[in-house]
């Protein structure tokens, strides 16, 4: 099986060298557990896979999948750059020390202060539609400003309907047989459009909508090329790279994705005469979901209609089972080799009929105080959790090299509090 598991001698889940039993015990539950080497180690394979092929190449990294400090912080050092949707995530990347020529802007529907506010910290946008290119030369001075443009390149995958990014469903980018229109309105209104960019999903194992998606934006970008002559600086395919979540999912082969990919748009470059642009990919998922596992713990074992196996966690702490049907590996930390007895359901503590880890799983006994590790928690994980049920977001661990260290506190109850005004009159 592809699913990044390791088990120690004790018969325990291991993560990134430390016993998750372990870490549960000394930091609580639930907690998300985070292998720093696992991230370097993706991070650097995927890199080293594309770069080695067309050596003009940057990879940055979504971190709307993962903005723990650390995690970002990590990846800083590798020399990763960063794609980013909000200016929150601009202003946390500039802290961590990214400077703004390794930042990217993707954002939609973003209003004139924030296309402002991301401007003047001195990032490249990605405009998302003409609306937003001609409130951008409103508010800031155009003149030469370099400037790159989403389009809908009519191709769509995901692991979900709601990740499908591309297509005529699909919110994002301009049309694509509008994209010479709006390369000239961008020349009209003063800027200097020199990037193309296109993301058609998130969660694709199939290499073939990636290679579809290639060439359709290579079409726009070279008839864009020939009506108006303009050189593209970078080329930018977004990200998707799906990782395997169930026992039968293969990784991809990263290496030949990475060279069909790049042979085919070299080819394409050649057919359109297009100049060699530095070729950008936006892997969020592919960096981080596999390298992180959320620890919870079994509070009761209930024989209802069905039986369950509650925890102490729910989709306020991990969303993707309930939100999009997500399958999570779940693995009983406390005894990694104990035979699989049961089908059961693993349920969490959220107020909710839909908070479900899992259903018809098939588990080991399960004894109430037992560690269970949901696996690939890393990816849009933490960062989609939330308040619900007035639960307090729970701690991260950062592992490295067997040594668990507290990167996020997890909230306590006056943290329900913050920021909320009772008024006089109700006090
Ligand atoms: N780039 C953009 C613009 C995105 O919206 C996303 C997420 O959907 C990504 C990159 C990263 O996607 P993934 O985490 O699937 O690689």
């Amino acid at each position: 099986m592809d699913l990044n598991i390791k088990v120690n001698d004790k018969d325990h889940l291991d993560i990134g060298g430390a016993d998750a039993v372990d870490i549960a015990n000394e930091f609580g539950t639930p907690v998300y557990a985070i292998d720093e080497n696992r991230i370097r180690d993706n991070y650097n394979r995927f890199y080293n896979a594309f770069s080695k092929y067309y050596p003009d190449f940057k990879v940055f990294y979504a971190c709307k999948a993962n903005t723990n400090l650390a995690v970002m912080k990590i990846l800083e050092s590798e020399g990763c750059c960063v794609d980013t949707v909000s200016p929150g995530e601009v202003y946390i990347s500039e802290k961590l020390g990214f400077s703004p020529d390794r930042i990217l802007f993707t954002g939609n529907n973003i209003t004139n202060e924030e296309l402002k506010m991301v401007h003047d910290m001195g990032v490249i946008l990605n405009v998302d539609s003409r609306s937003a290119l001609k409130r951008l030369a409103e508010v800031v001075d155009p003149k030469g400003l370099k400037v790159s443009i989403r389009v809908n390149p009519m191709v769509g995958a995901g692991h979900h309907e709601h990740t499908i990014t591309g297509g005529v469903m699909s919110k994002f980018g301009i049309m694509d047989n509008e994209a010479t229109e709006v390369y000239k309105l961008a020349q009209d209104l003063g800027f200097d459009p020199i990037g193309i960019h296109s993301h058609i999903g998130s969660g694709i194992l199939d290499p073939e909508p990636f290679k579809l998606a290639i060439g359709s934006t290579m079409d726009i970008a070279g008839k864009v090329h020939d009506d108006l002559g303009i050189d593209f600086e970078f080329v930018d395919f977004g990200g998707g790279i799906g990782v395997p979540y169930t026992p039968d999912e293969k990784a991809l082969d990263i290496d030949h994705f990475a060279h069909e990919n790049v042979e085919f748009f070299k080819g394409k470059l050649k057919e359109y005469n297009m100049k060699n642009p530095t070729m950008f990919l936006e892997p969020g998922r592919y960096i981080v979901a596999d390298a992180v596992t959320l620890l919870v713990q079994v509070n009761s074992v209930k024989q209802s209609y069905r039986k369950y196996i509650g925890v102490d966690a729910g989709f306020n702490t991990l969303l993707r089972p309930c939100m999009y049907g997500s399958y999570h590996h779940i693995v009983d930390a406390s005894k990694m080799s104990a035979p699989i007895t049961q089908e059961v359901d693993v349920a969490g503590d959220v107020c909710e009929s839909g908070d479900l880890f899992a259903r018809d799983r098939p588990l080991p006994d399960i004894e109430e105080g037992d560690i269970l590790g949901i696996l690939n928690s890393g990816a849009y994980g933490f960062t989609m959790a939330s308040n619900y049920n007035s639960r307090p977001l729970p701690a991260e661990v950062l592992i490295k090299d067997g040594n668990p260290t507290l990167v996020r506190k997890a909230q306590t109850f006056d943290d329900l509090f913050r920021n909320q005004i009772i008024p006089d009159y109700l006090q």
